[in-house]
């Protein structure tokens, strides 16, 4: 039960190093393996059960796997509040700081312009609120997800409280259908249920 164990590249073993992370968790240990091989995942997770690195870390490898052609938007990461977002963020700098993987963070609340330009430099991963990322897409020709190939819907019990159903549907609408999905939820709404309906394909279901 170590990260060795989980098949990750150096860079990324050394960020878990760097951090004191010297076990996964428990969803950590279910997660990654079923994520590197490319399976759609629900998983009830709760915060503190390390389900951020659980998603960040396979996320990470599989853009080290498959380096990229051109430059685009290959992740897109959902959370229901700007807190969590800056989290999930601050989390994927940590663990991306011996690659040269970026991300970028997309909020309601600050200067639209700037970050329109920000996406603008096509950073690999975006990790965004989703009213404001529909915003942007419906308004940009030059930003589109037609390349992502991985969509995390986080705490998506909150993110249906939070956000229109519809800006959830709009988004999926506008990511590739050939892509990988991961969900995490600390409850399992008749909600959340729909949503994992529409948006995951055969998904493991895992509980944290
Ligand atoms: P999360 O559930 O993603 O909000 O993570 C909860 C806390 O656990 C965060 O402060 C992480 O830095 C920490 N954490 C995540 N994975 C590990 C790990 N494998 N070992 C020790 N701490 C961890």
């Amino acid at each position: 039960n170590s990260f060795i164990d989980l098949k990750l590249s150096r860079s990324l073993l050394r960020a878990c190093e760097a951090l004191g992370y010297h076990n996964p968790t428990p969803i950590q240990a279910a997660c990654i393996p079923l994520a590197l091989a490319g399976r759609d995942i629900s998983g009830s997770a709760l915060t503190g059960s390390g389900k951020t690195a659980a998603f960040t870390l396979p996320v990470l490898e599989r853009l080290l796997y498959r380096p990229k052609r051109v430059k685009a938007i290959r992740v897109l990461i959902l959370t229901p509040t700007r807190e969590l977002a800056a989290q999930v963020h601050s989390m994927i700098e940590k663990l991306a700081q011996f690659t040269d993987i970026r991300s970028c963070l997309i909020l309601g609340g600050f200067s639209t312009k700037e970050q329109e330009s920000a996406l603008k430099t096509l950073p690999d991963i975006v990790v965004a609120t989703p009213g404001r990322i529909v915003d942007i897409l419906r308004n940009s020709l030059s930003i589109s997800l037609d390349d992502l190939g991985i969509l995390i819907l986080d705490e998506a019990d909150r993110l249906l409280e939070v956000a229109f159903s519809g800006e959830i549907r709009e988004l999926i609408r506008l990511c590739p259908k050939k892509r990988q999905t991961m969900l995490f939820s600390a409850t399992m709404t008749e909600k959340v249920d729909e949503l994992i309906n529409l948006s995951l394909t055969e998904p493991v279901r895992l509980q944290a």
